[in-house]
This record gives structure tokens, C-alpha cells and sequence, in this order.
């Protein structure tokens, strides 16, 4: 059953009293469901963000306006620990009534108007999750780390490095180099007494 006067954590909402009435407004609160979502892999939306909802009756449609912080996490692109990062996102939605949708000009649909995409009411409700996951890939950043510097996984053996270094050789040297280190091994230390 869907709660009259809320969004439900899937981010849907029964706007039935908003559709009709030009200029009705409702401000709600919404907690987005918590895990990854089909398409978004490998975003993990984490449990317990809150987004303001503000919803605005214009008359045979419906415009939502979501604005928060939104802690999600990625695997960390050296090591693949998680990389949590808090993105601060604020959106602009409209929803039009199936038989209004359907007549819009692609162009309107897609907010090349005025930068604000629509979207279809369906059953007499709105479904904000497409717009927040599209919102949460826009405002993350490019690499995802779990901490600055992180020393990310030895490509040979795997171990993550920083718990420590591992016990392989890193890199192949030069062989000439490295029958000049051999020589120098070799020689006498100068200091030495
Ligand atoms: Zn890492
Ligand atoms: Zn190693």
C-alpha cells in the first residue's frame, strides 16, 4: 500500500490532490532505499540520508524539487575498500499526467526548453529514483579513493599494500642496471673500516 502523505523509500508518491490543483504545495521528507541499484553498479546508495521534497501542483502536473546530502559508497579504484563519499545533489523533476506526456514534443520531454526533464505520473503517483540516481552519478567524483594516498593492491600477489609491503619484486629492472647493482654489491663499503 502506498502512504498517502509521504515518499516511500523507493521514492515514490501519491501526488493524486497535487495533479489537479494549480499551485498546491507539499514539502516532505525522503529517505532513499539503501543499496545498489540495478544500472548503478557499483554505487551503493548507504542507509539513512534525508532529502527534502518540495512538490508543486501546476495543473495537470506535477514538479518535484529535491535537494540533500546523500552518503553513498564506491569500491576504491586502487584497492576496491569502500570509498564513501557525501554528495550534496539537488534536482528539479516534472511529472505530467500520461495523456499530457504523451502529446510533449521530444524536445520538451527532455528538458531542452528549460533544463528540467519530465517524466509520466503513473497510477496517480511520481517515482523519484530515477532522477536522484541520475543526479548521484552527475555529482560523484571521478575517482573514488578510500583514503588519500591509498597504496592499492600488489598487481603479482594482490596483498593490499597498505597493510605493508608484500614480498615480491615490484619491477623488473634493467638487467644492465642490475648487473651494475650486482658489481656494486660487490665492491668493498668505502666507509667501512
Ligand atoms: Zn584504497
Ligand atoms: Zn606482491
Amino acid at each position: 500500500m502506498r502512504p498517502d502523505m509521504g515518499v516511500t523509500p523507493e521514492g515514490v508518491v501519491d501526488v493524486r490532490e497535487l495533479e489537479a490543483t494549480r499551485g498546491a504545495e507539499r514539502a516532505l521528507t525522503w529517505s532513499p532505499r539503501a543499496g545498489v541499484a540495478r544500472g548503478y553498479e557499483p554505487m551503493r546508495i548507504e542507509p539513512g540520508n534525508e532529502l527534502a521534497v518540495r512538490l508543486v501542483g501546476l495543473g495537470g502536473s506535477v514538479e518535484a524539487q529535491v535537494s540533500g546530502v546523500v552518503r553513498v559508497v564506491f569500491p576504491c579504484d586502487r584497492c576496491l575498500e569502500p570509498a564513501e563519499s557525501a554528495l550534496r545533489v539537488r534536482f528539479t523533476e516534472r511529472f505530467a499526467e500520461p495523456d499530457v506526456f504523451a502529446r510533449m514534443p521530444a524536445p520538451v520531454r527532455e528538458g531542452e526548453e528549460d533544463g528540467v526533464t519530465w517524466s509520466p505520473i503513473e497510477d496517480h503517483a511520481i517515482d523519484l529514483f530515477p532522477a536522484l540516481l541520475r543526479s548521484l552519478l552527475l555529482a560523484a567524483p571521478a575517482k573514488h579513493l578510500c583514503r588519500p594516498g591509498c597504496l592499492g593492491l600488489c598487481p603479482v600477489c594482490g596483498k593490499d599494500l597498505n597493510e605493508g609491503p608484500c614480498a615480491c619484486r615490484r619491477e623488473r629492472g634493467d638487467p644492465r642496471l642490475e648487473a651494475l647493482a650486482d658489481v656494486l654489491r660487490d665492491l668493498p663499503d668505502a666507509d667501512a673500516p
